[in-house]
């Protein structure tokens, strides 16, 4: 299964991505959906909700006020907390029987509104953002939705502005053009892309890596951090570190197209080795993983904090490619022995 979070401003084309993914196959997981079903009537969700905070926030109809709920918590840190308290434990658990129920296969597309502006990227194997400039979203919201003009824009203006979207895109999907254009992105992506990563996560198989050397892109140590949160996150309290090691970890050095990471972790076993499998780097041998994107291929060294010899590996590889970074002129002068130096082992 590959879980993939799909995001974008208001009016850029994130329903309509997740509609074309669904036709195509997707598991679509609605977050915002989920959000409003914990606290639909009859719910226990909403009699927390209203144990916490008074019949006030109910309507005429037993059903949640919005606009009240939204009075009493907004700016008020606390009750926001206690409010959030009871949401996000529901919209977790609703969340979790949904993954559950996909088959192995699947791929599950969660439809996150606020996912960077949330810092939530990491949680997925994959984030894909849509976007589109800033007048046409406004234009598209006016013309579909009836919004003024003035009301697009301040809500587009509350929202994560493009770097950050941009940070943490994984795949960038531009909806500037025709609605069918925007169609042929996605079915590419979905054919090229998506259903071999879901299944190469299911399969526990690595994608193959490059060996020919390329011009250093300017996205290569951003890209490793992403990957690096997402072993982060995935791998829990036992992960000390992640680190972006290897020839692409060093700024001008032409190296292979591949991203190399270094895990510290205390005591890494099989059950690290599976969370790092069901996130999109599957064991390749003993404390090594791949990456299972097609289009992102990956080497993850795993190494034992706690292991003395092994302690010392990692410190090691940090320190040549550290060494390497303050030196400029060498890589530039000898780019091929540098690369040796880095090399992982
Ligand atoms: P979001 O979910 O990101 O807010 P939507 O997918 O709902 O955005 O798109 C906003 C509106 O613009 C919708 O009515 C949609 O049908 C329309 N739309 C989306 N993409 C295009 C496009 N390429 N050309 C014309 N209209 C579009």
């Amino acid at each position: 299964m590959l879980r993939l979070g799909l995001t974008g401003g208001i009016g850029a084309g994130k329903s309509t991505v997740a509609e074309t993914l669904t036709e195509l196959g997707a598991v679509v997981i609605d977050a915002d959906r989920i959000a409003r079903e914990v606290v639909e009537p009859g719910t226990d969700g909403l009699a927390a909700v209203v144990a916490a905070f008074g019949e006030d926030v109910l309507d005429e109809d037993g059903a949640l006020d919005r606009p009240a709920l939204g009075r009493i918590v907004f700016g008020d840190d606390a009750k926001r907390q206690q409010l959030n308290g009871i949401l996000h434990p529901r919209i977790g658990a609703r969340t979790a029987e949904m993954v559950a129920e996909a088959p192995d296969d699947a791929v599950v597309v969660h439809d996150v509104p606020l996912l960077v502006e949330n810092g939530m990227g990491a949680a997925f194997a994959l984030v894909v953002v849509v976007d589109a400039p800033v007048d046409v979203r406004v234009a598209r919201l006016q013309e579909t939705r009836g919004m003024s003009v003035e009301d697009a824009r301040a809500r587009i203006a509350a929202q994560a502005d493009d770097d950050a979207r941009r940070a943490a895109a994984d795949v960038w999907l531009e909806n500037a053009g025709a609605a069918g254009a925007l169609r042929e992105q996605v079915e590419r992506l979905w054919h090229e892309r998506l259903v071999p990563f879901a299944r190469n996560i299911e399969h526990g198989e690595a994608a193959p890596v490059p060996t020919d050397v390329v011009a250093p892109a300017d996205d290569r140590d951003v890209v490793a951090q992403r990957l690096a949160a997402r072993l982060a996150v995935v791998g829990g309290e036992r992960v000390r570190r992640v680190e972006h090691v290897g020839p692409g970890a060093i700024p001008g050095l032409p190296a292979p197209d591949v991203v190399d990471l270094l895990v510290v972790a205390d005591r890494p076993g099989d059950e690290l080795a599976e969370a790092f499998r069901a996130a999109g780097f599957p064991r390749t041998g003993p404390g090594r993983h791949g990456s299972a994107d097609p289009a992102r291929p990956a080497r993850v060294l795993v190494l034992d904090g706690k292991s003395r010899r092994e302690a010392k590996r990692a410190t090691a590889i940090v320190e040549a490619r550290d060494r390497a970074r303050r030196d400029p002129d060498r890589v530039a002068a000898d780019p091929a022995a540098v690369r040796a130096e880095v090399a992982l082992p």
